[in-house]
Order: structure tokens, then sequence, then C-alpha cells
């Protein structure tokens, strides 16, 4: 037993201590959202005392750490998570069902953490859950959000965002540790004074606003470890007059305006996923954030050591995306302005403490602050910018003498904007892409002069997914089958799983295997049921496309597809079809166009397929609402299929894609991000792969596109399918309703090309890619094996393989091990 105060007996008076404690009622009267606080707490209190002795153990054992920083931490929910991870999941279900209570109910009147848009912030959320069950130091640092991730509503069709208030029931798995706070400093002027004393250069920063950041620690629990670390989320507030310089106490203007940002700076997460905004409260939160975790992170090493100069040495700082870069100047001006290194003595610990990694090679995704505004908000870290500048183009003078144009390729400040990805390169002592594809596009195509000049920083750290989350909470019944079948091993050492492959030739075992992908349909079934008010058959191909809308991710793609085999149904019915289901889950930034019409367009096909009795329900389309982590774990269970089909070149890895593997979904997909290694794995035999090379893409993208009027007009179902999104068969006779969308694909009059995205180009070699699942489907032997083969061949896809990689290459961390404490 991982604690003896999950006895049942133990666990269920604390549960009712806490009702009464916190709400002066018994477990009976308690509404479920009190149980569920009721619930946390008292698995809080568990947590607490090996968060405790995990820190101890840091402490003594003075490991080396790595801080993780993140603009997001797309958590999902903690509670079930955590009992998982202590090992104590089943003991606490029983002991809540003697008190006639259903943990599942409990477990969803916890809201989602949606501190994330979608994949990039799910990487980090998988990433603690690894680097804790593997023992390996590690802080997450990040930004705690009054509103997280928008929550979705479809309202008649058409994406409603509205606020997700996922503070409102408090949260009880958070600790606020106040007395550890940090002031953050905004504008206002730089001058320079020579210190009287050592005749050194000093900085003073005057006329400034400031907030104050006040942490929030979030435990992060390790697989039957007793690992705990920490992510600590930086809430705001403003500087109280007493803390102000008596210059400033009598400032009624500003202490208004610090009130205002102090409000600002943390309300809300921006909901763009793989695309850049450039709005200055960005720039803001990303300073706060890096500032507040840097000053602590600092002040923590000092503690035990007197030299900063030798800071790598016991802490690497890894950026998630450019998001966090601003680390790389923040860490130069603590070291020299508070710490009185030289220039010289700073860059060499900052090059070696910072890793960046790069999540996107798409241009509308790159990082690039106006310098006007990055100079006024941050006076003293531009200076500290320009001189990496300056510095950095001596060297790239001295490489490439004469050569201006590597100079315009390479400077981090160009065109009156800063370049973030090129200072989190040139200060990072390490560069990784995330999938083999996409690192070998960043060498060869998009950093090709950086890898030129400094090859040894570049390095692949193909992603990862924790099966603990994805696997051992999302799918209890296929987890229980394969720990009967090949021990628990699997659970930490994901590998183990390619044991299912010798169970793949066993009729038995396939027949088990389907029957749990069936009761996980049923329970997707009755999900549906209750939120779509929709029925479905669980006997029918679940065909599933969940992530997060973005044209490149090609949704349109599928629907249109739905749209041309809605017509072949209507002319041939006398054709065998196997009944399909398509179900789509995904979330469009606010303010993207095209990606809301898409969602419009989906739900659309959906009521005129669902409702038209003439097809016997062969077809169902399905839109869930509000995808997140929650909800995300029942679609993996519950997947036939899994959709991957964004344009090749365009996806970095994909972690989605893996979730799916790993509950027994063959890919439909491109040869993109990490399905090019997925195949590697489980074989092509066992994949549905379609459509144009990454090679092929970009070829045409450098000869200005491709044609796809040839395409419309010389295949006549593809035709039709473009022409009603014009002619009103989706829009009750309504023209217009997806005008951008036809125009995405065809109008040649549009500023960017006609079909960026290459979806007629490749619909064709998409359809019949589709026809082979339903051949293959439609032999339950071949697709048994087929799937059961996916979860056998999921080994390497393992977050926990990755952190291994990260630490072996980039962090060079040691575990430490947590003894539990007596009881
Ligand atoms: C895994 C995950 C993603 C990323 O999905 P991709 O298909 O890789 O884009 C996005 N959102 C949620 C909720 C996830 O769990």
């Amino acid at each position: 037993m991982y604690s003896k105060r999950f006895e049942k007996e133990t666990f269920k008076e604390a549960v009712r201590e806490n009702v009464r404690t916190l709400y002066r009622k018994n477990i009976a009267e308690a509404s479920p959202q009190q149980i569920f606080q009721a619930v946390s707490y008292a698995v809080k209190d568990i947590i607490m005392d090996d968060w405790i002795a995990t820190q101890k153990a840091y402490d003594e054992a003075d490991a080396k750490a790595v801080y993780y920083m993140s603009m997001e931490f797309l958590m999902g929910r903690a509670l079930g998570n955590n009992l998982i991870n202590m090992t104590a999941y089943k003991e606490v279900k029983e002991a809540l069902e003697e008190m006639d209570i259903d943990l599942n109910v409990v477990e969803d009147e916890e809201p989602d953490a949606a501190l994330g848009n979608g994949g990039l912030g799910r990487l980090a959320a998988c990433f603690l859950d690894s680097l804790s069950t593997l023992n390996y130091p590690a802080y997450g640092c990040g930004i705690r959000y009054r509103y997280g991730m928008f929550k979705q509503k479809i309202e008649n069709g058409y994406q409603v965002e509205t606020p997700d208030n996922w503070l409102k029931e408090g949260n009880p798995f958070e600790l606020r540790r106040e007395e550890y706070a940090k002031e953050v400093r905004f504008g206002g002027n730089v001058h320079f004074d020579k210190d009287p004393e050592t005749g050194k250069d000093i900085f003073v920063q005057e006329n400034y606003e400031s907030v104050l950041a006040i942490p929030y620690d979030m435990p992060i629990v390790g697989y039957g470890n007793h690992v705990v670390n920490t992510l600590r989320v930086w809430d705001a507030k403003a500087i109280t007059d007493f803390q102000l310089d008596a210059f400033d106490r009598g400032d009624y203007h500003k202490s208004v305006e610090q009130e205002n940002l102090a409000k600002l700076i943390v309300d809300v997460l921006y909901p763009n996923d793989n695309h850049y905004a450039g709005k200055e409260l960005r720039l803001k939160q990303q300073y706060f954030f890096i500032s507040a975790s840097l000053q602590t992170m600092l002040e923590k090493y000092k503690k035990k050591h007197s030299d900063v100069r030798k800071l790598y040495e016991k802490v690497a700082i890894q950026m998630n995306d450019t998001h966090p870069t601003v680390a790389v100047p923040e860490l130069m001006r603590l070291l020299i302005d508070q710490e009185g290194l030289t220039w010289e003595e700073a860059w060499d610990v900052t090059t070696k403490t910072c890793a960046y990694t790069n999540h996107t090679i798409m241009s509308e995704a790159l990082e690039k602050w106006p310098i006007d505004l990055f100079s006024r908000l941050l006076p003293r870290i531009y200076q500290i910018v320009q001189e990496i500048d300056r510095r950095f183009l001596i060297e790239v003078r001295a490489k490439y003498p004469g050569n201006e144009e590597k100079v315009r390729k390479m400077a981090i400040l160009y065109d009156g904007q800063v370049r973030m990805a090129h200072m989190a390169i040139i200060a990072g002592y390490s560069v990784n892409g995330v999938a083999k594809l996409h690192t070998e596009i960043l060498k060869h195509q998009e950093l090709k002069d950086f890898y030129e000049m400094m090859p040894e920083k570049f390095n692949n750290k193909t992603n990862g997914i924790t099966q603990r989350r994805f696997l051992l909470h999302g799918n209890q019944l296929l987890a229980d089958w394969i720990t009967n079948k090949i021990g628990d091993g699997w659970i930490t050492d994901l590998a183990q799983i390619g044991k299912l492959k010798a169970y793949v030739d066993d009729e038995q075992a396939r027949k088990e295997f389907m029957e749990i992908k069936y009761r996980n349909k049923v329970r997707l079934a009755a999900y549906i049921k209750k939120h779509n008010g929709i029925e479905v058959d669980p006997n029918s191909i679940f065909d599933v496309q969940v992530k997060r809308l973005h044209e490149y991710k090609r949704q349109l793609l599928n629907i249109m597809h739905v749209m041309y085999l809605y017509n072949q149904i209507k002319e041939h019915p006398e054709v065998s079809f196997y009944p399909r289901t398509f179900v789509f889950g995904a979330k469009a930034a606010a303010g993207y166009k095209r990606a809301k019409e898409t969602i419009k367009l989906i739900n659309s096909v959906a009521d005129v397929v669902n409702n038209d009795r003439s097809i016997n329900g062969k077809l169902k389309v399905v839109f869930i609402e509000d995808y997140r982590v929650s909800n995300a774990e029942l679609l993996f269970a519950a997947a036939d299929v899994s959709e991957q089909i964004s344009t090749a070149s365009k996806e970095a890895s994909g972690t989605g894609n893996m979730k799916f593997m790993l509950n027994g979904a063959p890919t439909l997909g491109t040869m993109d991000g990490a399905n090019v290694e997925i195949v590697d794995e489980v074989g092509i035999e066992n994949a549905f792969i379609f459509g144009l090379s990454s090679e092929e893409v970009i070829n045409y993208e450098n000869h200005g596109g491709y044609n796809p009027t040839e395409i419309y007009f010389n295949d006549w179902e593809i035709k039709r399918v473009v022409d009603q999104l014009m002619d009103g068969t989706y829009a009750n006779g309504n023209h217009e309703m997806y005008k951008d969308l036809y125009n995405s694909l065809l109008n040649t009059q549009c500023t960017d090309r006609p079909d960026t995205y290459f979806i007629l180009k490749d619909f064709r070699s998409y359809a019949d890619a589709q026809k082979k699942v339903e051949e293959a489907y439609k032999d339950k032997d071949r697709w048994s094996k087929m799937a059961m083969m996916n979860t056998a061949s999921s080994g390497k896809f393992t977050s926990d393989r990755t952190i291994e990689e990260y630490v072996d290459d980039i962090w060079k961390l040691k575990k430490v091990f947590v003894k539990p404490v007596e009881e």
C-alpha cells in the first residue's frame, strides 16, 4: 500500500471530517462539488508528506534540477491522476463506494486546469508527469491564468466562446506562497552610473511600473515513487503602498495604473495555437513569469552556493518554444546588474544554462516583437538584447566576410523587429525539434544558416505522451487487460507493451481486445447521447479527428470527404457501405475566421446527414463541444480510426496521434510529424498513409504553389463537393455562408495562393485511403490485428523515453530517490 492513510476506514474518516469542517455538513447533505473538495483535500493532505520529503531529499542531494519554462501547462484534472500515480485509485474508489459515492461522478466535478491551448501545453504537462515518475528534480514555471482556455459552446452550429472561470470553486490542489513573492518591473527608462566604490557601470531603471508576482505551487506526483515535484504558477498583485519608495507614495495615478496592470497581466490565456498575435500584454505576461521564476531560481541557488558563475552545474532552463526567450536577457541582467558578473562571465553562464525547443516552422507562428514596443516595455532587457546581437554579428562577419546576406538572415534585430527564435538559438546550448522529420526540416530548410554555423547545438527529441493518464486512467478496461497479459511493468516502462505482440495471433486475446474497444465505444456513445442528443451505433466505425482547429490540420478535408461519401450513398443506395461515425472536436482561436467557418460547416453537415432517414444511419457526424483533456481521455479510448491528416511538413510532431495509437486506433494520415515514426514502429501495413510527401509540398511551395482549378475541372466528384459549399446545400439555401472556405480553395484573386494546404491535391488519395479503411475494418480478423499491433508498437511514444533523452543529451540530471515518511 502506498500509504496507510489510504486504508479504507482512515480515508473515509478523513473525507467525513473534511465535509464537516469545510461545510458543516454530513456526507448525505453534501453536494457533489463539496464531496469533490473534501476528497481532494484528503488526497492533498497525503501528498503533502511526500512533497515535503521530496524537497528535503533534493536539498540534501544538492542535485541539479531542470526549470521547464512554459507559457502553457494543459494539465486537465488532477484528482484521478494523483490517485493513479499514488497507486491508490482502486482503494479510494472502493472506500467511496462504501459511502455510496461514485468516484467517476466526483472526478467529473473537477474543472480542467486548461492553462494551455493544445499540443504544446499538453506536452509540458506530460513532461512533468514523466520527470516526477523518473525521479528527476524539476520545476514547471508558468502563469496562473485566472481564465484558462475558453469554454466552447456550439450555438446554432457556431462556436461561441465563454470565459473559463476554473477557480470559481477554489482549487484544492494548489498552495499559495505569498512569502515567496517577487517584484517585476516594466517600462520607465534606464540611466547608467559609475559605482563610486568599484568604478563599474551600474544600470538604474527609473519611473517604472511594477507588480508583485505571487507563486502558487501545484504538486506533481510521480508514479508509485513518492516523488512530488512542483509546478509553480504565478499570480499578480499590485504593489501596496508601504512597499513603494517614499517618492512614489503620493502618486495616485501611478498606484491606479499598477493596480490595473496587476489585474490584467494574468487575466487570460491567449487562445491562439500556432499563431503569433503580437499583443503588448502577451509580452508583459512573458517577462512577468520569467523574471519572477529566474529570481526565485537564483535565490534558491545562492542559498547553497556562493559562485553564480557555476550556476549551470545545478540548473538547466528549458524554453518551451520562443515564448520564454526573455529568459536569456533577463538571466544576463540578473547576473550582471544584480550579481556583478562581467558580460563575458554572464554570457558563459547563460549559454551553458538555457536550451530551446522549437515547435513549428510556420511563418505565421514566428515571434517577432516590434523594437519600439519591446524597448519601451523592457528598456534594460532591450539594451542587453542589442549587445547580444552586436557581439553575435561580429562572429557572423568573421565567419562569412563580406556576406551581408548572412547578417540579414541571422540577426536578432532586423527590420525594426526582435526575432525571438534567433535569440533563443544564439544563446541556447541546445536547439531541438520535436520529431525526426521536423528536426531535419529545421536543419536543412528553416534554420539552415544557423545549422551551418553551429551544427553541434541541433538535436531531435521526438515528443511523447504519458501512458499513466492516457491509458491507465483514461482506459481502465484496457489497462487491466494489458496488466493481466504482460504484468504491470508497462506503466513505468512502456517498451514492455511490445510483449503484446505475442498475442496478436491469439484469437481469444484479439476478441477480448476488441470487446474492450466496444465497451469504450458504448461509453462514448452515452456521452454523445447526453451532450449532443445524437444516437450513434457502437458497431459503426468510430473515425475521430480531435485537435485544435487549424487550416494546416485540414478538418476541411475530412468534412468535405464526408460530403463526398454522403453524395455517393444518396446516389447509389444499393452499394454496400460500412456504417461510419465521424467524430470531430476542435476549438478555433476566437479571431480565426476560416476556422470558425469550418466548425459551422461540420455542424451543418451533421444536421443534414444525421437527419436524413433515407441513408439508414449509415453515416453520422458528431461535433464534441469543448474538446479538452478530460473528454479527450474518453475519445482516444473509443476511437477506431485516428485522423492525422495535416499537410505534410506542417505538423511539427503531433501528440494526439500517439494517444490514439496507444489505445489501439490505426493512423489514417500523411507522412508528417511523428506519423512518420509511428509508421516506422507499427509497419506501413498497420496504418493508412496518403497524400503528398513533405518534399513534394515544399517543392510546390518553392515554385509558387499548384493549380487547384485543374483538379476541380477534371474530377467531377470533387467539383460537386466544392460547389456544394456555394449552392446552399449545407446552409439552408444561403450562398454566402461558406464563401471564404470556397475562396480559400479556388479563388486566384486572393492575396495568398489558392488551396495553400493542398486539400484538393490530396483529396483523391485521401478518399482512396478511406476506402481501404473500410475494407480493412470489414475483415474483423485483420482489423483486430492492426488495432492490437498499434497498441503493442506504441512503446517509443511515452514521454518517459522523451524525458530520458532530454536528461541524457541536454539537462544531465541525476535521479533522486525519496524515502516515504514513516507513519
Ligand atoms: C494531445 C492533445 C492535443 C494535441 O493534439 P494534436 O492532435 O497533436 O494536435 C490538443 N488538445 C488536447 C486536449 C490534447 O489532449
